[in-house]
């Protein structure tokens, strides 16, 4: 093949992208949410205060476990008042380093496919959050061996997109970032003059949703990662 296909280079998203990550995150807080009733608060409403302490902590501390943990603390010790209990604090806390240990579960077909582009394409990794965090899971993946280059930022917006662009010398019109997140993955890569491939997942986190925005750029939207062998 190499030689009879242009070699792209194609970024691709990591966190519900290669493998599961929200659902975690989504169980942990469905148990939060149970812990608050008793409280008198509904769940929506509970879940309300976690979104915007979420995105106040993301904002000054960045993504990640502990950020997370943070704002469970924060939006436990509100709704408590002064019936909050320090056990609690802890079996929250218990629950979030559990969450930072659960080894990541690869999503069906990613090997194989990440084998077959590999073969046939630059491809790097490009995902945002805590650094060491993030490491740690793309090494206990086991995915790396697949990758020219991984990458980690706190955020992934237009400024970084056009940054790594760079620093890769990635030729636009044959770049592509692929992922399942709008916010985060498609809108910036796409207004970054890139390429995009949109993958839903069910599950994907509150804070990432965004309607997807023309660009520069072309825009497939497959419902697998593995169709992207029928594309590249
Ligand atoms: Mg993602």
């Amino acid at each position: 093949m190499p030689g009879t296909m242009p070699r792209e280079t194609i970024l691709i998203d990591a966190d519900d992208t290669l493998w599961e990550n929200n659902v975690y995150f989504e169980q942990t807080i469905e148990e939060f949410l149970t812990l608050l009733e008793p409280f008198g608060y509904p769940r929506e409403y509970a879940r309300h205060i976690l979104n915007e302490t979420e995105r106040r902590n993301i904002r000054q501390h960045g993504y990640g476990v502990r950020s997370f943990g943070r704002s469970l603390e924060e939006t436990y010790m509100k709704l408590a008042g002064h019936l909050a209990e320090r056990k609690t604090v802890g079996n929250i806390h218990d629950r979030v380093q559990e969450l930072e240990c659960t080894p990541p579960n690869v999503l069906e077909g990613v090997i194989e496919t990440l084998d077959y582009l590999a073969g046939r394409h630059r491809l790097i990794l490009f995902t945002k959050g805590e650094a060491a965090e993030q490491a740690a899971k793309v090494e206990r993946s086991g995915l790396q061996i697949h990758f020219d280059a991984i990458e980690i930022v706190p955020e992934k917006d237009v400024a970084t997109y056009r940054a790594l662009v760079n620093r890769h010398h990635v030729v636009k019109s044959r770049g592509w970032m692929v992922g399942n997140s709008p916010r985060s993955d498609i809108n910036p890569a796409l207004e970054a003059g890139l390429n995009a491939v949109f993958i839903p997942h069910h599950a994907t986190w509150a804070l990432e949703h965004e309607e997807v925005r023309s660009g520069a750029g072309r825009l497939l939207i497959l419902t697998s990662f593995r169709a992207l062998r029928e594309h590249f």
